[in-house]
């Protein structure tokens, strides 16, 4: 799926929109607590500088649902933005209009202005395409760099490819490279680790991935759904009892492709001061919950994990954020990280996760995109890499 990139385009000079995904999380006073986003996309800024382009950044910031939410506006962004590359960034207060139309006609190469929050106009969610051609009226080249919006048909991510030359930005390069690989021509063998609370979020992953990889490591919550549908008692533990079919088809399907946990960590409660203890996965009593995967469990998903050249890693094994579940969960980070194989990781727990065991640094490629990331990973087309040349 080669998509031409900024690279491929002269930009010198030339006003270049780029849809960059600066939705960062944020405390209750407005102040960012993780600009990773924004970090993320500063390699196309500081090249499309570099290049002599006037550069024109868009975002969306939370739901304000299409119109203005002072809380939503992006000038915290912008001053953060402006600390980490060193040079002013013009915040403008609106995304169209003739004032935005005026600050860019006034802009000199190499100048950065950030416009206001796409989402506060309706047309963007709708994909309207008179909001997209307004906003595309900014501009001569239109760079997509926001990947982890990239699974949204919106004006600013899709609609506004009819009316330019577009192309990818290094992120949006980077990511669909990393994860393309996993799905085009992975080295094997390919584990694929899956986790999280419910099977309910994962169905089209774990379908699309049963048809790519070599093993597919289940843990977390939505392992009890499958040892539900293998007709164990799992007692107190979140189980999906709509999925439990589902689950079973799978199984079936996956033969022993599938890896299941064969004993966990349980507790009758999700608190650190409850009773815990580690059980096979046959034993568990009518009050316990699962809530981490148990040691024989690590060994066996550790043995896989060693023998991997290529891993895709999604949703914790466990209830990590609640410290003596987090056991399972650190493990595979660190046996994931100690791979010499290729590996991803993607999800927003999951990034915690390896970032917690401090070892963010030895995964080959952490997606960005959470929600896209798992898309793409469903073998979907995401409207935004699809209407880039
Ligand atoms: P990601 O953000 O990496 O995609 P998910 O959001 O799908 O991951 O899943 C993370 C959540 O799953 C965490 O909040 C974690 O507590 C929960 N979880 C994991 N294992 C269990 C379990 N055994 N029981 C209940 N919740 C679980
Ligand atoms: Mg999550």
């Amino acid at each position: 799926m080669a998509k031409l990139t900024v690279r491929d385009l002269p930009v010198a000079g030339k006003r270049v929109f780029v849809r960059v995904d600066f939705n960062v999380p944020t405390d209750d006073k407005g102040a960012i607590t993780d600009d990773t986003r924004i970090r993320a996309a500063l390699p196309t800024i500081r090249y499309l500088r570099d290049q002599g382009a006037k550069v024109i950044l868009a975002s969306h910031f939370g739901r304000p649902k299409g119109k203005v939410v002072e809380e939503f506006r992006l000038t915290a962004v912008g001053r953060r933005l402006a600390e980490l590359l060193g040079v002013p960034v013009l915040k403008l207060d609106d995304c169209v209009g003739p004032e935005v139309e005026a600050a860019v006609s006034a802009m000199k190469p190499g100048e950065v202005v950030l416009l206001e929050n796409v989402r506060f106009y309706p047309g963007e969610e709708k994909n309207d395409p008179d909001f997209a051609r307004k906003l595309a009226a900014l501009a001569d080249v239109f760079v997509n760099d926001a990947f982890g919006a990239a699974h949204r048909a919106h004006a600013s991510t899709a609609g506004i490819a009819a009316y330019l030359p577009a192309v990818a930005g290094f992120l949006m390069e980077k990511e669909i490279g990393a994860l393309g690989r996993l799905l085009e021509r992975p080295e094997r063998p390919f584990v694929a680790i899956l986790g999280g609370a419910k099977v309910s979020d994962k169905i089209g992953v774990i379908e699309n991935l049963l048809g790519k990889c070599d093993r597919l490591l289940v843990g977390g919550g939505m392992a009890n759904t499958f040892l539900a549908a293998r007709g164990l008692n799992l007692g107190q533990s979140l189980v999906e009892l709509d999925k439990v079919g589902l689950a079973g088809e799978l199984l079936a399907r996956a033969g022993d492709k599938l890896v299941l946990p064969v004993d966990v960590v349980a507790a009758p409660a999700v608190d650190a001061a409850a009773p815990r203890k580690t059980v096979a996965v046959e034993a568990l009593g009518a009050t316990d919950k699962a809530l981490d995967i148990g040691p024989a469990t690590v060994a066996r998903f550790e043995k896989e994990i060693a023998a991997a050249r290529t891993i895709f890693w999604n949703g914790p094994m466990g209830v990590f954020e609640v410290e003596p579940f987090a056991a399972g969960t650190t493990a595979v980070a660190r046996a994931v990280a100690a791979s010499k194989g290729f590996s991803v990781v993607g999800g927003g727990d999951s990034i915690a996760a390896i970032e917690k065991a401090g070892v963010a640094d030895r995964v080959g490629h952490i997606s960005t995109g959470g929600g896209a990331s798992l898309e793409f990973i469903e073998g979907k087309e995401l409207p935004g890499v699809a209407a880039l040349k």
